[in-house]
């Protein structure tokens, strides 16, 4: 049974048109104008093959012949249809055209399977309405409630709620939005590497054995504003010095792990008054550390922390350290991996067990129920900008292979 690559471009290159900045990459955020479009091209494409489609109230979708979603031992493949700000054309959308292909094939070819697949398209999984990611698995998983339709805030104060509201969503009923996770067999999710490891080794498919583990935390450190031109030297209490050498450090302690696969960033920073002619009096910084070791990230962490409380004696100023987010690390479905491998293999496909830096829907979901995900080589190693691409070949490979594992489990 093969999979139509030219059905998934054509799909794909109609998607990526549903943009708020045209010529400046995809820019389809959830809830929005282009999300609904994209949604309507969705329907479209599987109601011409029969399969019905379902919208729950978080606007999470499900794609599937009459009668599996109330099946046991479902098969759902899935991924998410909204974008960063001038992302590229295949985050996410790549996984859930593949899904739905997946599905259109087994029902062309009157498999028996078509009728266990549900595809899903998860609902703002990139965070760039409220600062959440993954926010419809987290609904799906029961990570979400009820309660969190009013916390979810964009920017500019609305809510979630609000924005589903306004969008004609239903109203949230908790049964119709958490997965019974009895009934599902498999989750699986094919996805783009957005990194560079699989052409650096000119592998095709990535199939995904742990999920790194993610700590983050905000530091805020207070020194004395005073006059840039007045102030010697030595009579300065610079914030902004001070955590310059607190980020030095933060790479240099991630640097030495010693499997070299532990990363570190600081990538959010914030002066005041930052003003060209005053000494920076406060600077606060997030500090975000994955690695797919537990006990190594709060090793890591740990070490962040002791520099910072050195290098702010020494520096004369104070600091407050405050934890805002934590994930575990965690693997994939041995068995499905297992399967996954078989089948590249059989393809004659070349292919590497990788982890995954990057965090997606599948992992919300993995703790719940047997999951599995493949990777398709990033040119470049580029994602979330205009130019992220794949070539043809590998998103044709990678498509396959989805399909031979929905067929083999
Ligand atoms: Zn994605």
């Amino acid at each position: 049974m093969k999979i139509s690559i030219e059905r998934i471009l054509a799909d794909l290159n109609i998607l990526k048109s549903f943009t708020d900045t045209p010529g400046c990459g995809v820019t389809r955020f959830s809830y929005g104008e282009n999300d609904a479009k994209a949604r309507i091209h969705i329907k479209e494409a599987a109601a011409s093959h029969g399969f019905l489609v379902r919208t729950d109230a978080i606007g999470n979708m499900y794609i599937g012949l009459p009668g599996t979603t109330d099946k046991k031992g479902m098969i759902r493949i899935g991924s998410h249809i909204d974008t960063v700000r001038s992302g590229g054309w295949l985050d996410g959308i790549y996984g859930v055209i593949s899904g739905l292909e997946v599905l259109r094939t087994l029902e062309e070819n009157k498999s028996e399977r078509a009728s266990d697949v549900e595809v899903v398209i998860f609902a703002e999984e990139e965070g760039s309405n409220f600062g959440s990611t993954m926010t419809g698995s987290k609904f799906a998983a029961g990570l979400y409630g009820a309660e969190d339709l009013g916390r979810l805030r964009t920017d500019d104060g609305k809510s979630l709620g609000d924005m589903l509201t306004k969008r004609g969503f239903a109203s949230y009923r908790r049964e119709e939005v958490v997965w019974d996770f009895s009934r599902i067999k498999a989750m699986l999710e094919l996805h783009i590497e957005q990194g560079p490891i699989l052409e650096q080794e000119g592998k095709s498919i990535g199939i995904v054995d742990s999920i790194f583990g993610m700590t983050t935390i905000e530091v805020s450190i207070v020194g004395i504003g005073n006059h840039a031109g007045a102030t010697p030297m030595y009579y300065r209490k610079d914030a902004l010095t001070a955590a310059a050498l607190c980020i030095s450090e933060v790479e240099r302690v991630a640097k030495e792990d010693p499997e070299g696969v532990l990363v570190a960033t600081v990538g959010k920073v914030a002066v005041s008054p930052n003003c060209s002619n005053v000494i920076p009096e406060k600077v606060v910084f997030t500090i975000e550390v994955r690695g797919k070791l537990e006990d190594r990230i709060i090793s890591t962490i740990k070490q962040i922390e002791e520099a910072v409380s050195g290098i702010s004696e020494q520096r004369g100023v104070t600091y407050e350290i405050r934890h805002l987010a934590e994930s575990k690390p965690f693997r994939m479905d041995g068995c499905i991996i297992g399967i996954m491998e078989n089948m590249a293999e059989d393809a004659g496909c070349s292919y590497r067990i990788m982890d995954s830096g990057a965090v997606h829907d599948t992992c919300v979901i993995a703790p719940h129920v047997p999951s599995g995900m493949l990777f398709v080589p990033s040119i470049g190693g580029r994602s979330h900008v205009p130019f992220e691409n794949t070539d043809a070949g590998d998103l044709a490979r990678g498509a396959q292979l989805l399909l031979d594992t929905v067929l083999a489990i």
